[in-house]
């Protein structure tokens, strides 16, 4: 089972289809592979019409999210089942209609021979979305984000000094995650992400008018 999850804000704004469409698709990847936030998800759909009042135009209140989890004390059964993978299902149900069903065949281009990337086609004006294949035992050099990235891994595993990620786990990174994740050397590590550009913007101008305010 998945150990880094999206958060309840992001699970409650997907159980109410008010997620933008790229992360939307990742978050409906993490489902696939995460027993822990489908059960969630599901509350939060049976709870929606008292959650999208309230989230309309503002964040939902901690002591409605808090209610709501307490309803969680009682997890169901398939909860901590990890759900079985077969050859058909490499690559996560929500991107096959966008991608070829093999990783192999995919139009990859270089960043650097270890380095791979594609742009899927659902980017939009806040998010672009990319595959990433970091080759085996390969790192990326060390960087941080002006603005989010999601990522999302589909296939191996990296780590970075702030921990490892299998297939399925769900990682957020922000401006104050300075990292060099590197892939694990048992096979290509391929990862879905999407980065929020209109929030790079902000961070750019960000660090410009930060002094003179
Ligand atoms: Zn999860």
């Amino acid at each position: 089972m998945a150990d880094y999850h999206p958060t309840d804000e992001f699970l409650i704004q997907f159980s109410a289809g008010k997620m933008p469409d790229a992360l939307g698709l990742m978050i409906a990847c993490h489902l696939e592979e995460c027993p822990r936030c489908q059960s969630r998800s599901r509350l939060f759909e049976q709870v929606g019409g008292e959650l999208l009042q309230q989230s309309a135009d503002q964040p939902v209140s901690d002591t409605l999210l808090a209610n709501v989890l307490n309803k969680l004390d009682t997890p169901s059964v398939a909860v901590d089942e990890e759900i079985p993978h077969t050859s058909q299902s490499i690559i996560p149900r929500p991107l096959q209609r966008f991608i070829q069903p093999d990783y192999a065949q995919l139009k990859w281009s270089g960043m650097t021979r270890s380095i791979k990337e594609i742009t899927l086609p659902f980017s939009d004006k806040q998010y672009t979305a990319k595959l990433y294949k970091i080759a085996a035992g390969k790192e990326l050099p060390e960087h941080t984000h002006c603005g989010n990235e999601f990522t999302l891994v589909m296939q191996g595993s990296f780590s970075d000094k702030a921990g490892y990620y299998r297939r399925g786990d769900f990682i957020q990174a922000d401006s104050n995650t300075v990292h060099q994740p590197k892939a694990s050397e048992d096979q290509d590590c391929i990862c879905f992400a999407v980065l929020d550009d209109s929030l790079k913007m902000t961070g750019f101008f960000g660090r410009w008018l930060n002094p003179f305010l």
